[in-house]
């Protein structure tokens, strides 16, 4: 029998089945042990420490008593203590991406995807060189400059020289006053070489959902194809840090199995990851299975609610102060609005699940991986995060400053950011609202800029950032940053 070893390269040890099933147990039996419970929110709080703020963060059990706790009491104790961590570590900021579909082909059997292979109805596409061109153009039209990609697997169709060369054809786009800066990639898990070639070819964050940490469930949810191998893939991360890529972004597909299950498991792989490269997940994602082409999310045992959701996304955002989260479209705006105050760092928006869909006129796409809850427009869920108190950031310095992997968690850890990714923010928003936004958004946006540019605690970053932005709505110059 495997024993739990979180500093060990095999799947069956750092994702150890009966560690989980223990942790289980334990947090069911300390669910209402309420001096237990306080203790735990009482380490997990934000210190005092320089300019900035410490946080220890949560063992995976630890973190499972909070989330088996249903005391109503407690999880509001939870709630704000989630929302003051975020306000801590990554102020009211919130970094905005959409994702680009490049093929739709697939060989894998995923039981709740509808790019299955057995799937024979759905129209697949691959994009073109042009097409992506076209696709990055509607985007940066749109305002973004931080894409994930997203590719079925198939090495016919979708090699990984064709990710590459897609990769090099986003970055060459510049449309008007766009760019993309910085390319994410959800692609299947790959070989430490295949991680190398996508490190040098300068992406941001390498993206690899868990789907369920659970083997036996993992097996037969992926019944054929290469993605049913459970440890290549739960293994993923380490071969593409092995690779170089430092920022690696983790997450579980909730409603596939036992959310505590998940919830347990995620975070042992975070707490692998920190054992073994010194470096925990840059991002944690929380994707729930949703509506598709021929996948009825009914037909799962194990979907969630939106409040269990909701906790969910708090106990990460406390057991993992450091790490990004972020929620996509796949949510409603009413649910996106309660989770940004329970921790989450990073939205979607305007999203298309389909190939070729941000350049096709109507809804909806005959290549869509599922159903999109939030359908605004990227103004739209700009403008509402502004009047709910939320900067929309479009900034994507860190990697290109190279403050990726554990330099990144040390400007975050010092109290730095306020000085760096505070004024960075306000100036990619100047961007967007200079050359994207409605009047509307426009006029709420620099009301915004104007109030919060007081809130760099720098005074020369201050007036560098003052100039830069009165720069920006004067001249064509972009891309400032600190
Ligand atoms: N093909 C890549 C892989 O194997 O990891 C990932 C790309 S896939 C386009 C991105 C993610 O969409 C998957 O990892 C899965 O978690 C999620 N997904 C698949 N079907 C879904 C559904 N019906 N509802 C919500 N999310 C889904």
């Amino acid at each position: 029998m495997a024993i739990y070893n979180p500093k060990s390269l095999k799947a069956e040890e750092f994702i150890n089945d009966g560690e989980i099933l223990e942790t289980i147990k334990y947090a069911e039996e300390n669910k209402n042990n309420f001096e237990l419970i306080d203790s735990i929110l009482e380490k997990a709080k934000p210190l005092k420490e320089g300019n900035g703020y410490r946080c220890t963060g949560l063992t995976h059990r630890d973190a499972a008593v909070l989330l088996a706790c249903d005391d109503p009491q407690k999880i509001e104790e939870m709630y704000a203590l989630a929302n003051d961590i975020k306000q801590k570590f990554y102020g009211n900021r919130i970094v905005m991406f959409a994702p680009l579909y490049l093929s739709n082909y697939c060989v894998n059997g995923c039981v709740y995807c509808p790019y299955h292979l057995k799937n024979k109805h759905i129209a697949r596409k691959k994009l073109t060189q042009e097409e992506v061109k076209n696709e990055v153009i509607a985007l940066q039209d749109m305002g973004h400059k931080r894409l994930a990609i997203e590719a079925g697997e198939d090495p016919k169709n979708n090699p990984i020289e064709y990710i590459l060369e897609c990769i090099k054809t986003i970055y060459s786009v510049n449309h008007k006053n766009g760019a993309i800066r910085r390319v994410n990639v959800n692609i299947a898990a790959t070989t430490v070489e295949n991680y190398r070639k996508l490190k040098d070819a300068g992406i941001g964050t390498y993206i690899l959902f868990q789907e369920t940490y659970h083997k036996q469930s993992y097996l037969e949810l992926h019944p054929t194809g290469p993605k049913h191998d459970y440890d290549y893939h739960t293994e993923a991360m380490d071969r593409a840090m092995e690779g170089g890529i430092d920022d690696v972004g983790l997450g579980v597909l909730f409603g596939l199995e036992r959310y505590m299950y998940e919830f347990v498991g995620l975070l042992m792989h975070a707490e692998h990851l920190e054992a073994v490269h010194g470096v925990g997940p840059h991002t944690i994602s929380v994707p729930r299975l949703k509506r598709a082409d021929d996948i009825d999310p009914d037909a799962f045992d194990n979907g969630i609610s939106d409040e269990m959701f909701k906790k969910i996304i708090a106990c990460i955002r406390i057991a993992v102060p450091y790490t990004g989260m972020i929620i996509s479209t796949r949510e409603s705006e009413k649910v996106r609005g309660e989770a940004l105050h329970l921790g989450i760092s990073q939205i979607s928006g305007a999203s298309r699940t389909s190939v070729g869909g941000y350049t096709e006129e109507e809804r909806p796409h005959d290549s869509e991986q599922f159903d999109v809850s939030d359908q605004r427009t990227l103004d739209e869920v700009v403008h509402w995060l502004m009047k709910n108190g939320h900067i929309p950031s479009f900034c994507t310095a860190c990697y290109r400053e190279g403050r990726t992997g554990d330099r990144f968690m040390s400007l975050c850890k010092s109290g730095q950011i306020l000085n760096c990714c505070h004024p960075n923010a306000l100036m990619t928003l100047s961007e967007y609202l200079e050359d994207y936004a409605s009047p509307e958004t426009k006029k709420t946006g620099y009301e915004m800029v104007a109030k919060e540019l007081e809130n760099v605690p720098l005074e020369k970053v201050r007036n560098i950032a003052k100039q830069n932005i009165e720069d920006i709505k004067n001249s064509n110059r972009r891309d400032f940053r600190f």
